[in-house]
């Protein structure tokens, strides 16, 4: 099942953020104008990006195991295995999961995202961040708001300029989830490599993608009302739950999950 998506021509002139972070997590659903873009970045962008991924296996995985069995993910990226649905549905085959995106590129590979346990549901919805209440709109009729749901927004809110809000969408995201849910958050920093922002934004700036690193004092509000679990909000590779932290990293990300009271 789909929401009638209109299918928008693949723009292969122009970099678009899904196909550049495909390129660096070593996939191969990206173009010339993608490639570019993702060669300019620091090299430490391609170990980055591998550890934001890793931080949406390990808290859906740790999600799924606190009896979390709904998932509104929005910002979701080209199909990379294991997706969300395939980490969560193999701890609770029941669970469903709504996946949105505003790219034509994850569209056109939404089939992959579509493979659902027998017992659970996916669904994928061709829409934009920016209209938060026709994404829960639509997320309704897949997942029933009286119950939690874990809603991610993981490596998206960058994308977003002040202008255009990212603070109150979140709260309007989150202020339709019942209590008991989540928020699952990651968001790209210069905090900890601090050299390296300026050649970061130059290669976004370059390919015309908007790119709005934030500080730490910038990510805690897209929090607020919420509790933080542990570790609170920390660098992509530090964010454990059952198993040991690794040793510190500076990896590009703060992450955090944060439970709606
Ligand atoms: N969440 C995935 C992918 C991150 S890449 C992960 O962390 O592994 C960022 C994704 O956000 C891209 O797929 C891009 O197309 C999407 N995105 C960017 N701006 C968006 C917007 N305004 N609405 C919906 N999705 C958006």
């Amino acid at each position: 099942m789909t929401s009638a998506p209109q299918r928008d021509p693949i723009d292969t002139g122009k970099p678009h953020p899904a196909r550049v972070y495909d390129w660096l997590l070593g996939g191969k659903d990206n173009y010339a104008v993608d490639q570019e873009v993702g060669e300019k970045l620091p090299a430490e962008a391609r170990a980055n990006a591998a550890r934001n991924r890793a931080f949406m296996h390990r808290s859906a995985a740790w999600l799924a195991r606190q009896g979390v069995d709904q998932f509104l993910d929005v910002g979701t990226g080209i199909p990379t295995a294991p997706n969300l649905h395939q980490i969560v549905q193999r701890i609770t085959p029941t669970a469903r999961i709504v996946y949105a995106d505003n790219d034509p590129i994850v569209l056109r590979h939404a089939e992959a995202l579509l493979v659902s346990s027998p017992e659970g549901a996916t669904d994928y919805l061709h829409a934009d961040v920016r209209e938060p209440e026709a994404i829960l709109e639509l997320a309704r009729k897949v997942l029933d708001f009286d119950r939690p749901i874990a809603l991610s927004l993981i490596a998206l809110m960058h994308f977003l300029r002040d202008e255009e809000d990212p603070y109150g969408i979140t709260r309007t995201l989150v202020g339709a989830l019942a209590p008991g849910s989540f928020l699952v958050l990651s968001h790209g920093t210069a905090d900890q490599h601090p050299e390296l922002r300026e050649e970061t934004e130059k290669a976004y700036r370059k390919g015309a993608i908007a790119l709005r690193m934030r500080t730490r004092a910038e990510i805690e509000p897209f929090f607020e009302g919420l509790e933080l679990v542990a570790p609170g909000l920390v660098p992509a590779a530090e964010w454990y739950q059952e198993q040991p932290a690794p040793a510190q990293e500076r990896s590009g990300f703060y992450v955090g999950v944060g439970r709606v009271r």
